[in-house]
């Protein structure tokens, strides 16, 4: 494991050779030889007890420097691997020039929320897996560090009051309702009311944000950040109804027949937690990750004494998964007090679909991951309170249909892990509540709501986006969605 650097000594490295660079006139060969900036941390040791943002960000010299490593390639091959096709090398060469108003004006032409973006985009397979840099060095993590200086330009603005409240087009009177506050939903209602229409999101939950404030820890991603975002929307003219659940509070269809709504955007999300299905599975001290994300980040439950939530207090806890859903379990339970916390995962490290900031993070926080190891029953003591696990050893076989290589239980492998605690986390699913309750609104097999290119449904005027229609996906895809039905939506209305 890489030790640990603290944020001055960074700072102080990247002062000394900024100094010593002619922006102006440097060579691809002499861009190639800026070291890589690495993101100031907390240190492990003390964040592992606290919610604060792990990563601190660059300085303004580490972002000049990064934002000097890009080669400013003509074919700009980075575009292509971002999901709304940001222009990367003109925000980044804005930003080395220190022009940090012209780097996010850029970048705000094509992503409505560049801070969680810049925090939270699995960057190292979109835009950092086709730059030309991590390309020749052979490894696509030493590539620029798009995501980093996009972060950085991002606070910069709202740090220095630089935060733009977007010119909104005269009214159209046309009345459009976004189902959903997460990253899709917000980021079509930022296009739509930019268009001049009226619009209303609806929240089932208390506050908006979706994944990004109940699932999303608050020490990867600060809530302070998603509320500027939403406050610019409300400031922009969008009404943000919460408590109301589409589907049950109102009919989705009534929206259209009897409020006066002219379209719908459905983004509803992935909210229904995936479980194993294995034996025990129900006993006291197992929790799916959605519940117990959401009582710690929504119902600040890890706030001891203060908050209206309580959360499972444990010692030794099993987390099941190896995405970024098992990565914010494990660390928010070891940040609540857990001693030893396990990451149990079919597969190798390779194979697991986390983000390798996030698995090497954990692993700095003391996270055990233990490898080619599979839950097969939870077990409890005579109160019914979970107190082990049964777990099998794998190998790893031929690819599957996802092209990772099959895992292969080993036969006479059974093994003990005690534990007090056990948290599934292995994704979601749709939450059933819309397509129960709209019969014609049509979806497949997995409960997804079906759209097509433009994010058309089933039902005229309906639209529909993000994790709703593409299953737990990601940020980015699921604003890059809500851009496109924006558009669609606001072709429609204008015809
Ligand atoms: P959501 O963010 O799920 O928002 C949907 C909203 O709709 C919710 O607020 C929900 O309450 C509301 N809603 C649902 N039904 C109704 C209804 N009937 N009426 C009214 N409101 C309703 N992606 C990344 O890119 N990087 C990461 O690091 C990352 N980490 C993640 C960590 C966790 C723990 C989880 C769960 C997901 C993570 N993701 C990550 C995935 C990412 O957060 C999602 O892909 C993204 O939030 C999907 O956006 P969305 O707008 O489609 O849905
Ligand atoms: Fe810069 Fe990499 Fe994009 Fe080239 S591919 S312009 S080096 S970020
Ligand atoms: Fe990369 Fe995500 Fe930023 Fe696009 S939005 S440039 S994928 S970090």
């Amino acid at each position: 494991m890489d030790q640990y650097i603290s944020l001055e000594e960074l700072a102080s490295k990247a002062d000394l050779l900024v100094a010593t660079i002619n922006q102006e006139s440097l060579t691809p060969k002499e861009r190639r030889a800026i070291p890589l900036q690495e993101m100031p941390t907390q240190d492990p040791q003390v964040r592992r007890s606290n919610m604060e943002e792990v990563a601190l960000g660059y300085t303004e010299n580490q972002a000049k420097l990064e934002a000097m490593r890009c080669l400013q390639c003509k074919n700009a091959p980075c575009i292509q691997g971002c999901p709304v096709a940001i222009n990367i090398p003109a925000f980044i060469d804005a930003a080395a020039k220190g022009d940090f108003k012209k780097s996010i004006g850029i970048i705000k032409e094509s992503s409505s929320l560049p801070a969680i973006c810049g925090r939270v985009c699995p960057q190292e397979s979109q835009c950092m897996a086709t730059c030309t840099v991590g390309k020749a060095e052979k490894d696509v993590m030493r590539s620029v560090q798009i995501g980093r200086i996009e972060r950085y330009v991002a606070d910069w603005e709202r740090e220095n009051n630089e935060v733009q409240i977007p010119e909104v087009a005269p009214e159209t009177g046309k009345k459009v309702a976004i189902v959903g506050s997460g990253p899709s939903g917000l980021s079509a209602a930022f296009d739509l009311r930019k268009a001049g229409h009226d619009v209303t999101v609806y929240e089932a939950f208390h506050k908006n944000g979706g994944v990004t404030v109940y699932g999303i820890p608050e020490f990867r991603l600060p809530k302070a950040i998603v509320e500027v975002e939403i406050d610019t929307l409300v400031n922009m003219g969008v009404k943000i109804v919460t408590n109301f659940m589409v589907g049950k509070t109102r009919k989705l269809k009534d929206l259209l027949d009897k409020d006066g709504f002219n379209a719908v955007y459905i983004a509803a999300g992935a909210g229904l937690p995936k479980f194993m299905g294995i034996e025990g599975e129900n006993l006291v001290g197992v929790f799916s990750a959605n519940e117990y994300l959401t009582r710690s980040n929504l119902m600040k439950a890890y706030d001891f004494g203060k908050a209206k939530t309580p959360i499972y207090k444990s010692n030794k806890v099993a987390v099941f998964g190896g995405g970024n859903v098992a990565m914010d379990a494990a660390r928010t339970a070891k940040r609540i007090g857990a001693e030893e916390v396990h990451i149990i995962y079919r597969r190798t490290e390779k194979e697991m679909p986390a983000r390798v900031e996030e698995v090497h993070h954990a692993k700095e926080e003391g996270i055990i991951f233990d490898y080619l190891t599979n839950p097969v029953r939870i077990l409890a003591n005579e109160n019914g309170r979970v107190n082990a696990i049964e777990c099998l050893k794998y190998e790893l076989g031929e690819p599957d249909d996802s092209g990772r290589r099959r895992p292969v239980p080993i036969k006479g492998s059974e093994f003990l892990i005690e534990v007090d605690a056990c948290i599934p986390s292995l994704g979601n699913n749709a939450n059933p509540v819309l397509s129960n309750t709209t019969p014609d609104l049509e979806i497949n097999k997995w409960g997804n709501i079906i759209a097509d290119e433009t994010g058309k449904t089933s039902i005229e005027k309906i639209y529909a986006g993000g994790d709703i229609v593409l299953g737990a996906a990601t940020v980015i895809l699921a604003m890059g969605q809500g851009r496109n039905a924006a558009a669609s939506i606001n072709k429609m209305l204008g015809e």
